[in-house]
């Protein structure tokens, strides 16, 4: 472990580089106890020299501000809030991982080598949520010993959040499927991929075009989804091409895809709104972006509208309202806003179809009862939100 920190320690690196020598500063030194309480860092203020990037970070980029400087001066050392809470949230963890600042603090999964491995990197898209982060596999003859950041096109400062940094260990696992399956006779053999292909194409073939149905995942790539509906079309002659995602989430979801707004226009909003969403849990990397425009831009208020009693999100939004249901709250501001004519004209003739039908139905609701059941306490909350 030592080992490894002396080929991935920046201090020991720039010391180098500079002919750094201990003695041009010598003198007392404070030292201090290893901190290895957590179960994913731990953290070594004995080499930390005081630079705060940790704390800059865990503020500025997280906002989660677990960490701090205690003590003034020559005392000063990092340690999470208070010097007490050692419950550093694992969503910040990632970020200061990132920065393996000095390694005062260091992560704790990698695997122990007894030497410095040269380690080989295999760029890919992160698969643990929709966001697309792009991320580095390291590995030694494929034994994944650690996963870091790269400049994505959505993680353009190579942030990551806590699933790929701390959840690579599945890669290793020797029980993994890793070829194809056949079952026969009730229990799966292995196949090599040129009898899956055989197969697969005897199957396809076997039925007319249309009979066939291709479903893709909702964690694969654009690449794989791509040549997933390259080969529904090219080969097998079907659009029946779908995701087990939208399964049962109705026509509006069919072109969800044009409506998204691209990350880096989050950049231009003068407020934002999170409805439902435990972004720092769900969507870290996205929860990052959120802070960080937010900090840069003149505190643009984030507004929090969520179900949960004690919501993640709570401590980071200027504003939040406590509700029972989302989808009656979204009606009953909808409810609000047609009722008044307050709708945007604009975007509803460029971007809506079946607008008027909606209208009439919506009109047809009780907004009394709309607000009941959100369980919004006062209707003018709901006024105020939609007048925004
Ligand atoms: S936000 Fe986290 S889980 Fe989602 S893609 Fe980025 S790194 Fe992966």
């Amino acid at each position: 472990m030592w080992l490894y920190r002396i080929i991935t320690c920046d201090l020991k690196k720039f010391a180098t580089e500079y002919e750094a020598s201990q003695d041009a500063q010598k003198g007392e030194f404070a030292e201090y106890q290893v901190d290895f309480r957590h179960p994913y860092i731990e953290i070594d203020n004995n080499k930390c020299i005081l630079c705060s990037r940790c704390v800059r970070i865990c503020n500025e980029v997280v906002g989660a501000n677990a960490l701090g400087l205690v003590n003034r001066g020559y005392k000063t050392y990092v340690a999470p809030s208070m010097a007490k809470n050692y419950r550093i949230p694992l969503v910040s963890l990632a970020a200061y991982v990132f920065l393996l600042v000095q390694q005062v603090l260091l992560q704790k999964n990698v695997i122990f080598k007894p030497g410095p491995v040269k380690l080989n990197k295999v760029k890919t898209i992160c698969n643990y949520c929709s966001i697309g982060c792009e991320i580095e596999i390291n590995h030694k003859n494929q034994f994944v010993m650690k996963v870091s950041g790269s400049e994505g096109m959505v993680n353009k400062d190579g942030n990551l959040c806590k699933y790929p940094k701390f959840g690579y260990n599945y890669l290793n696992r020797t029980d993994r499927i890793i070829k194809p399956l056949l079952k026969v006779n009730g229990e799966f053999r292995e196949i090599s991929y040129e009898k899956a292909y055989e197969v697969i194409r005897e199957k396809i073939k076997e039925v007319e075009p249309d009979e066939n149905a291709f479903f893709a995942g909702a964690r694969l790539t654009n690449e794989e989804l791509y040549l997933i509906q390259k080969f529904a079309r090219g080969y097998a002659q079907t659009n029946n091409i779908t995701s087990f995602h939208y399964l049962n989430r109705g026509k509006a979801y069919v072109k969800n895809a044009t409506a998204n707004v691209p990350f880096n226009q989050l950049k231009d909003a003068s407020r934002i709104y999170l409805i439902g969403s435990e972004i720092s849990m769900d969507n870290a990397v996205a929860g990052f972006m959120i802070n960080k425009i937010k900090k840069r831009k003149n505190n643009i208020p984030v507004e929090l509208i969520t179900v949960h009693e004690n919501s993640s999100m709570e401590h980071k939004a200027d504003q939040t309202i406590k509700i029972k249901s989302i989808y009656h709250f979204i009606k009953a501001v909808n409810y609000y806003l047609v009722a008044n004519d307050f709708q945007n004209g604009m975007f509803i003739t460029d971007n809506c179809e079946g607008f008027e039908e909606y209208k009439e139905n919506l009109l047809k609701e009780n907004f009394v009862e709309l607000i009941e059941k959100s369980g919004v306490p006062y209707m003018d909350q709901i006024i105020e939100f939609a007048r925004i």
